[in-house]
């Protein structure tokens, strides 16, 4: 399936708000409504758009301790770790440990507890880490001609493939072909009124 510049407008659109009424997408985006609906479906059954879901801050309910955990777990063991509510990513890596992951705990007890569970699932040489800070969590995966959106150049008009040239003006990205498009792009915009 092909996608294409609208349906970037309103991946962004759902990504910042996926509440946003269908009314406001057609207006902003400039299509009809039905076409909006059939779009949303159109990227649901593509499985572009995964699901709608909730973000929570965890914070607000109670204080968390954040932790990064690095260990060594046999393949067969990693079933049960996925079943721990602690544990909200976990990432196959390569080297001698080879799981990362990211855990909550409640307070340092938990902590300890929580890290005995692990061990005696059969992880071994747990290194663990508590997160001091958060300095960017990007929910929203960033969508562009990475993912099979075919973009035109909006200098020249023909397609962006490869590598691409990106532009924001008021908070919109715009794509182009080559550097020379985006030079004559912005050259262009700067002699407006
Ligand atoms: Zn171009």
């Amino acid at each position: 399936m092909a996608y294409d510049r609208t349906d970037l407008e309103i991946i962004r659109i759902l990504q910042e708000n996926a509440r946003t009424p269908v009314m406001n997408i057609a207006r902003e985006v400039n299509i009809s409504r039905p076409t909006v609906n059939s779009r949303i479906e159109r990227l649901q059954k593509g499985g572009i758009i995964k699901k709608f879901t909730t973000i929570i801050d965890r914070d607000a309910i109670s204080k968390n301790i954040l932790l990064i955990l690095r260990m060594k777990v046999d393949k067969k063991k990693i079933g049960a770790l996925k079943e721990m509510n602690e544990i909200i990513e976990i990432y196959e890596t390569l080297g001698e440990k080879n799981l990362t992951c990211k855990a909550i705990v409640r307070d340092m007890e938990r902590l300890q507890e929580f890290i005995k569970r692990i061990s005696d699932l059969g992880a071994g040489e747990i290194d663990s880490t508590i997160v001091l800070n958060t300095i960017k969590e990007e929910y929203e995966s960033t969508v562009g001609p990475e993912i099979g959106i075919t973009l035109n150049c909006e200098y020249c008009g023909s397609e962006v493939k490869g590598s691409h040239f990106k532009f924001k003006i008021h908070n919109k990205e715009h794509y182009f072909c080559c550097p020379v498009c985006l030079k004559s792009y912005k050259k262009k915009m700067s002699h407006r009124p």
